[in-house]
């Protein structure tokens, strides 16, 4: 982020209020335009879905945080999908909207997320067998971050397969703290993860990007897949809605992790994004359209490396406007 916009933008408030003019007020309406039309522009037509929650839909977030119960499961067909194979060593075994991943190596399985509690053992656990894969292989399992979408299964993982459960260090705070999150209990603290770490298994090795923001441990990660033999490089990123408390300072973290992660995804060749909600990489369409690729075609995940510059871009640009409408909310 260069030039501190936010902060220019609460010295004009500042002083328009103090003069009494619009002039001020307006342009610094237009510099929170000027953010939307760029991630409008960034986005394209591949990240609408990441457009729309980011941009358009943002809500303030007060800055106590509630500790609530998980509410009760909605009705399966809402959430239920087929598990798939998408790359040679890359498997679905996530809902229709969210995502968690197998990634096979030659010594087991490496899973990254969980799902709800309610559905991780339809969808993880018995989308693995579908697969013709064995669920007490997985060694090890990567939590993008601690919220009851994605970690809603770890306990289950590690107390029936032994699976050691990899999570940043505020999140495992988090659930330890926690009162009402975790009525069927809580995964044990087992690997604290760190900035560049590698889970090595077998033949493949993930890198741990942290990317502090959505939550203060959300993890971000690169590694690669395997498309008949080719490899091909995945950033994928561990947090991306503002549903944390809305301050200038939470905007501030995250804003950097995303220009952090769009220099590692550069850095590392990747042209492929992952997320784990399936409305910001289309992961649902992607499979379904998997089956109509023809020979020759380019994978549906592989997007380029310029395309996935633009996905942080949106989350980087949106956060900006989003930061800089806080300066201007009625004191
Ligand atoms: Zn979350």
């Amino acid at each position: 982020m260069k030039n501190h916009p936010a902060s220019v933008g609460a010295v004009l408030a500042i002083v328009g209020s103090l003069f009494g003019t619009s002039t001020f007020a307006q342009n610094i309406s237009e510099t929170v335009d000027s953010h939307l039309i760029a991630a409008r522009t960034a986005a394209g037509s591949d990240f609408l879905g990441t457009l729309a929650r980011l941009c358009i839909a943002p809500v303030a977030v007060p800055a106590t945080q509630r500790d609530v119960a998980p509410g009760p499961a909605p009705a399966r067909d809402t959430w239920f999908i087929e598990p798939a194979k998408v790359f040679d060593n890359l498997y679905f075994v996530g809902s229709k909207i969210h995502s968690s991943w197998a990634l096979k190596t030659s010594e087991g399985i490496l899973l990254i997320d969980t799902l709800f509690t309610y559905n991780s053992e339809e969808e993880i656990v018995g989308g693995l067998k579908k697969l013709g894969l064995d669920p007490a292989t997985v060694k090890y399992v990567i939590i993008s971050h601690a919220h009851g979408d994605h970690v809603g299964g770890a306990k289950m993982m590690q107390d029936r397969f032994g699976s050691r459960i990899v999570m940043g260090g505020p999140d495992w705070d988090s659930i330890e703290k926690s009162v009402n999150g975790y009525p069927q209990g809580k995964p044990k603290r087992d690997i604290v993860a760190d900035d560049g770490q590698k889970i090595t298994l077998g033949d493949t090795t993930v890198t741990i990007v942290t990317t502090p923001g959505h939550t203060p441990g959300t993890l971000s990660m690169l590694f690669t897949v395997k498309d008949n033999g080719k490899p091909i490089n995945v950033a994928y990123s561990g947090g991306t809605a503002f549903n944390f408390p809305s301050t200038g300072p939470n905007f501030d973290t995250y804003i950097r992790s995303q220009a952090k992660m769009a220099a590692a995804a550069a850095a590392a060749n990747a042209t492929i994004l992952m997320s784990n909600h399936t409305e910001f990489d289309s992961a649902v369409p992607k499979i379904k359209m998997l089956a109509l690729r023809k020979p020759g075609e380019p994978h549906t995940f592989d997007i380029g490396k310029e395309a996935v510059a633009r996905y942080f871009t949106v989350t980087g640009e949106c956060a900006q406007a989003a930061r800089l409408k806080l300066t201007q909310l009625p004191k």
